[in-house]
């Protein structure tokens, strides 16, 4: 057997140990004779799976007790739609746009009332995120939402913005479990799993109680909160496998000592990279300092050709996905949880060598 370095955005690495332990399960699950892919998600064996996964989301964020958890399915995509269809009480939200996701969120909530685009990072190509305060905000909005890292650009809020009593919505898809935050400050965080916590499938949604129960009536009824919290994410199937590789996920990074840990790795690892990009005579970052997200490290050399070079070079030499998302271009290492710091540093060296050849 052997395991690549996969700088894939998403869906995208998972820690080997998690991999090992669903493989060794695969069978005969804890002596149930089957495997979590084949039992009733209504069992008591998959109640306790869905309930430890919640419990252990729940320690790992701290997340208090006037909050619920919800496994969806739709992934971050149906967010973009479910925020406005369970938030929009009077047809009012504020959005800041800092990348594609969140634009597409700001469009999608457009069928729904007015949006107002507090802010966008759009004039320097998405290279920051915007800075806002209280002031900016719309008074009468029912919301404010931001797209906490921005994958595709590689850019992180540095800030939780200020909305005052407006509720603050936040796509984590890339972020979550990347470093501690503080949930209280937020209304809803959502976030897609194959990013940094389990397979494709799964959506994380982490809701303050007071915000449900608001759903205008085109909500369909699988898209309301309230439903699916009042169904403890059972109104139908919920995506079984990928919530218990979720929970794998999660007691993993418990057991390495939780997010503080994580987040002290996390640095290291981006540093590791920012530090060979800011020296590099070949490469060069693309996100503003105080921006760069620990996540998702974009580069590029400046010329097209070359880039496309280096990541074939890259990729023969057992570095994959390297290649900027389609819409932008250059290169972009997304270096998740998952990844371990050897494969950053093995990445480091192979881009040393190939910078050598190439200046
Ligand atoms: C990947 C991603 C999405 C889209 O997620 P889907 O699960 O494919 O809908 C949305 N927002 C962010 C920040 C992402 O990284």
């Amino acid at each position: 057997m052997s395991r690549i370095y996969n700088f894939s955005a998403g869906p995208s690495m998972l820690p080997e140990a998690v991999l090992n332990k669903a493989a060794e399960e695969m069978l005969d699950y804890q002596g149930s004779g089957m495997s979590v892919m084949e039992m009733s998600h209504r069992s008591p064996v998959y109640d306790k799976i869905i309930k430890d996964a919640e419990a252990s989301l729940r320690k790992l964020m701290n997340i208090p007790d006037n909050y619920k958890v919800l496994f969806l399915q739709g992934g971050a995509t149906l967010q973009f739609s479910a925020v406005p269809l369970n938030l929009m009480k009077t047809g009012k939200a504020d959005y800041i746009v800092s990348g594609q996701f969140s634009g597409k969120a700001a469009k999608e909530a457009e069928r729904y009332g007015t949006v107002n685009i507090v802010a966008t990072s759009k004039d320097k190509t998405f290279s920051y995120v915007p800075v806002v305060g209280k002031e900016d905000f719309s008074p009468d909005a029912d919301y404010v939402h931001i797209c906490y890292n921005n994958t595709i650009y590689g850019t992180v809020y540095n800030y939780v913005p200020d909305t005052g009593d407006i509720p603050l919505v936040a796509d984590m898809s890339s972020g979550i479990l990347s470093v501690p935050v503080d949930v209280s400050k937020y209304g809803v965080i959502y976030a897609g799993a194959q990013k940094n916590m389990a397979p494709a499938g799964l959506t994380v949604v982490i809701i303050r109680e007071d915000l449900l129960g608001n759903a205008l009536p085109q909500c369909p009824g699988y898209m309301d909160y309230k439903t699916q919290a009042d169904n403890d994410s059972m109104l139908n199937t919920p995506p079984c496998y990928s919530i218990y590789v979720a929970g794998l996920v999660y007691e993993w990074i418990l057991g390495l000592g939780g997010l503080e840990v994580m987040e002290k790795m996390n640095r290291e690892k981006a540093a590791i990279l920012y530090d060979y990009l800011d020296n590099s005579k070949l490469f060069k970052p693309t996100a503003e300092k105080e921006f760069r997200s620990l996540m998702n490290v974009c580069f590029v050399t400046g010329d097209a050709d070359l880039d496309k070079e280096f990541c074939s070079a890259a990729a023969k030499a057992g570095f994959v996905n390297l290649k900027g998302h389609r819409s932008v271009g250059g290169m972009r290492a997304s270096i998740y949880n998952a990844m371990p710091i050897e494969g950053v540093k093995k990445l480091v060296e192979f881009m040393k060598d190939f910078e050598e050849k190439h200046i």
